[in-house]
């Protein structure tokens, strides 16, 4: 099976650019005016009805500035119409206020060997270096996509979208991985295993933090440069821990030659709202993005992932399937038809491995699909009726 991994890498650049951020918005805001009025939102129509006109208006810029300008004010556009429909939006129609250019393959290239872009300006072509870190360093053999130059804080960023196609093989077994705000545990053919991300903790320090610059640091610039420093500090935290659990469970999926198996986002709600009474702010907990990373890095190993529905899969028993209930002590479930007692993560796993073998997609042979401790049978009851928690490492 062939996939397509893409990623996006953002690069800090060393170097001038002629001043386009200003002129671009206005082009892009013209655009935005007249696709708002007409409810457009197909790039072709766009393209058709103002292409010519607006080439005439920003003859400074080289064409293809226009062609981007109506890519980025249809998806604008688009984006703006989902919130308002769910009544998020701000403002009557959208604006665009960013410093940011989109760039496709012929308003920019990318010398990967020495990392140097050439972009077009209105004074022609202009060479900036990029740097970049170690983690860049494997894009150097990936394909090239479109690009965005940004303006931040007085400094100058390219993010660029690298492809890579991959070859997926078919395994032979399955892991379930249950995402959770502190942890991620896994069900593996041979077992359970958690890891303690911390994350939870990292988040609240840094909740505590800004309340702290905001009660102290009264408006201003200062305290928006701090608040900014201090965010991307939490960001680049929790990412970290982030790597190393996806690496992890990359790392047990290629030792069993197993697919990983994942809670499709739709159902994730449910779990939100019973930690909503935390507090709004402090619930930042990008459960997606903690997934993003372990699909891809799975699939540059060859791994398949699948998502499954996540309904029912941390109320119902994973061997006899009847309603859990809670058991009183932390985190723990109970099944009052088989007698299973266990960690509502570990059930979490468990069951989400289970869907997956119940579904045949990860191509395991008939035979294997329900390994006798798994069935619905009351022969494996004894066996499970302790399901001791998995072990548990801190990093
Ligand atoms: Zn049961």
């Amino acid at each position: 099976m062939g996939e397509t991994v893409k990623l996006t890498a953002c690069f800090k650049i060393e170097g001038e650019v002629p001043d386009m951020f200003n002129l671009y918005k206005q082009l892009v805001n013209e655009l935005l005016n007249y696709a708002f009025l007409k409810n457009i939102t197909s790039f072709k129509r766009l393209k058709s009805e103002k292409y010519y006109e607006m080439r005439g208006k920003y003859p400074e810029f080289p064409s293809h500035y226009v062609y981007t300008a109506c890519q980025m004010t249809c998806s604008i556009y688009k984006s703006f119409r989902k919130l308002k429909r769910k009544g998020k939006a701000k403002g009557d129609k959208p604006v665009f206020r960013k410093d940011v250019i989109m760039l496709d393959d012929i308003l920019f290239t990318l010398k990967l060997d020495d990392w140097v872009a050439a972009i077009a300006t209105p004074n022609g072509r202009v060479k900036l270096k990029l740097l970049h870190g170690k983690y860049h360093e494997k894009f150097k053999y990936w394909k090239i996509g479109q690009a965005w130059l940004i303006k931040r804080n007085n400094d100058l960023f390219l993010n660029v979208v690298f492809s890579k196609d991959v070859e997926v093989e078919k395994p032979i077994n399955v892991i379930g991985a249950d995402v959770n705000e502190n942890n991620v545990t896994i069900a593996k053919p041979n077992g359970f295993e958690r890891r303690v991300t911390g994350e939870k903790n990292i988040r609240i320090a840094y909740f505590l933090k800004r309340r702290r610059i905001q009660s102290k640091i009264k408006g201003g610039k200062i305290r928006r440069k701090l608040l900014a420093k201090y965010g991307e500090r939490e960001k680049n935290r929790v990412l970290d821990v982030y790597h190393v659990v996806a690496n992890w469970v990359v790392k047990e999926a290629l030792k069993s030659n197993s697919a990983i198996a994942l809670e499709d986002i739709k159902n994730i709600r449910k779990r939100i709202k019973f930690s909503r009474e935390m507090n709004g702010r402090l619930h930042r907990w990008s459960f997606r993005k903690l997934q993003k990373i372990i699909e891809y890095k799975a699939k540059l190993n060859g791994i398949p992932v699948v998502y499954i529905d996540a309904k029912g899969t941390s109320t119902y028993c994973p061997i006899c399937g009847a309603k859990l209930s809670p058991n009183g002590q932390y985190r723990t479930m109970k099944c009052k038809r088989c007698g299973l007692i266990a960690d509502r993560d570990v059930i979490g796993a468990w069951n989400i491995r289970l869907k997956v073998l119940k579904t045949d997609r990860c191509g395991e042979p008939r035979s294997r699909r329900k390994p006798p401790n798994e069935t619905g049978g009351r022969k494996g009851d004894k066996i499970l009726q302790n399901v001791k928690p998995p072990r548990t490492v801190t990093r």
